[in-house]
């Protein structure tokens, strides 16, 4: 199949590249230079804008930006996705932005036939690598089928969260979630160990007890705890700060419009943005345990 894909970069890349590994042909753009080059070196066609891309005869595309503001241009600028497709060119939207206008960009596809997916991941760059993401995934019944053999080629799970805007819906969600029981383990583990316990022991009465879950028990904030946890390198590689404050921020509005109180996303949401302020948006964000541990 021939398909376009815009946004190569930590995740679009990998994404792109195992594409190309199942046997599709690409035609990619990105507006830095060399995350295009490396794709044309694995095989790729380059193209020089949105446009381009639109109008190399994919049947196709796959977005992958940073943000809504990046989507909304790239599907409905001038010399936008919209603007130069055919009517049945199937597009899918990775990126993770919010529902509304997940929902907005997909209502105008739809109105000039070209069928909408949300599609946004979970499993990170290393998940995006070995081709083993999870695909949350918003629209029709029959565009999910027809999606479904794509996806596959880049990801393990891949599941239809209902109609256009579910899949951010279920991601932004899940990442709420998981912001609040990270600052929670953050808490409890700072605080036992200022009360006198020692970290790994502490670890593990939560992950044996009710305490216990993904942040305690495969990310554990505290140093030294899990060998493997981006806590004992340094806080680095893993899942930015910076990208846990973007997804608070996406929950925290969505919850605005459909006034749905989200008082400890509210909370998390806040903590995340001190920590970014004092300049470490970039370690994972299990490193905002520093914030009580005085260290931040
Ligand atoms: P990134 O910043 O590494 O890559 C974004 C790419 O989009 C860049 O290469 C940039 O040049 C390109 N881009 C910008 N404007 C463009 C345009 N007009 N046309 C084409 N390309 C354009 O970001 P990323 O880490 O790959 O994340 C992409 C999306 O995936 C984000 O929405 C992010 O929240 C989400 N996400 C990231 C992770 C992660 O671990 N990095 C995990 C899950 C979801």
């Amino acid at each position: 199949m021939h398909i376009g894909f815009l946004g190569l970069g930590n995740m679009g890349g990998p994404m792109a590249r195992n594409l190309l590994k199942a046997g599709h042909s690409l035609t990619v753009f990105d507006p830095f230079p060399q995350a295009v080059a490396a794709l044309v070196e694995a095989g790729a066609s380059a193209a020089d804008s949105p446009a381009a891309v639109a109008k190399a005869r994919v049947e196709v595309i796959i977005t992958m930006l940073p943000t809504a503001e990046h989507v909304k241009q790239v599907y409905r600028g001038k010399d936008g996705l919209l603007a130069n497709i055919g009517p049945g060119v199937l597009l899918i939207d990775s990126s993770t932005i919010d529902p509304l206008s997940t929902r907005e960009v997909a209502k105008y596809a739809l109105a000039q036939g070209n069928p909408m997916l949300d599609a946004p991941v979970s499993g990170g760059t290393g998940g995006a690598a070995a081709g083993t993401l999870t695909f949350m995934v918003g629209g029709p019944d029959s565009v999910f089928d027809q999606a479904l053999p794509i996806l596959s080629a880049m990801g393990k799970n891949i599941v239809h969260c209902g109609a256009a805007g579910n899949g951010q819906v279920a991601k932004i969600a899940n990442n709420m979630l998981l912001g609040i029981s990270m600052v929670g383990v953050a808490e409890a583990m700072a605080l036992g160990v200022a009360l006198g316990m020692e970290a790994k022991v502490l670890a593990g009465i939560i992950n044996t007890s009710s305490g216990r879950c993904w942040s305690s028990e495969v990310n554990n904030p505290f140093p030294g705890v899990l060998e493997n946890a981006p806590a004992s390198r340094g806080y680095s590689g893993g899942f930015g700060s910076d990208l846990m404050l973007k997804d608070l921020g996406l929950a925290t509005e969505a919850a605005r419009h459909a006034r749905q109180p989200v008082a400890l996303g509210a909370v998390a949401q806040q903590l995340y943005q001190t920590f970014s302020l004092q300049g470490h948006g970039g370690l994972d964000f299990s490193a905002i345990i520093n914030l009580f541990r005085g260290e931040a």
